[in-house]
């Protein structure tokens, strides 16, 4: 019987049993193990093109003009402030001190207490962020080192997270995206379209 390729609309027969050796059957018909890869890098691509889209669509972005550093220093302070002021009280962080309002020369952006012990707080709008100066600083004074990401575009929404362990990337897990992305969905009044 004669089928298309999937990836390159040649005309191939198709014999899924003769592609089972890599663990599961082609659900398309591919001429080739090549096709079958190209199709599989792109599809992967393309996946994760999705996913960027829907986590920047629901945690916000930086407006591109705050890119500039003039305007992205006050930008990112709004933040930093709902972290100090509201989100790490909430989370049972006391004493914070606000080393960015002293300056802008420091690695971190507050000290504070935290279940009886001083720590290093980071905020950041990120959804991922690199910072090994900071773990640096963090290993050399011996206190835990904690990175709060707050959402920029939804009200309420940040993840506390402590590096640790040698890592040097602080992320947003991709759970707490989804959980917050059904949530939304559900506050939806039935009927309407998503906006
Ligand atoms: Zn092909």
């Amino acid at each position: 019987m004669q089928f298309t390729c999937h990836q390159c609309g040649q005309p191939c027969e198709k014999k899924p049993s003769d592609h089972v050796q890599k663990g599961r059957p082609w659900k398309h018909t591919f001429c080739n193990q090549e096709c079958y890869d190209r199709w599989r890098a792109e599809r992967h691509l393309e996946v994760k093109a999705q996913w960027l889209r829907f986590q920047r669509e629901v945690w916000g972005t930086v407006p591109i003009e705050r890119h500039r550093p003039a305007g992205a220093r006050e930008y990112a302070r709004q933040f930093e402030e709902k972290a100090r002021l509201t989100y790490l009280p909430q989370l049972g962080f006391t004493e914070i001190v606000d080393l960015s309002a002293m300056s802008n020369q420091f690695f971190v952006d507050f000290v504070a207490t935290f279940k009886g012990r001083r720590v290093l707080v980071d905020a950041t709008v990120k959804l991922k962020a690199y910072v090994p100066e900071k773990v640096g600083l963090a290993n050399a004074l011996r206190m835990r080192l904690f990175i709060i990401h707050v959402a920029p575009g939804r009200e309420g929404l940040f993840h506390l997270n402590e590096v640790r362990g040698g890592r040097v990337v602080s992320r947003v897990p991709a759970a707490l995206i989804r959980e917050h992305a059904e949530l939304r969905a559900a506050e939806l009044p039935p009927g309407s379209a998503p906006a």
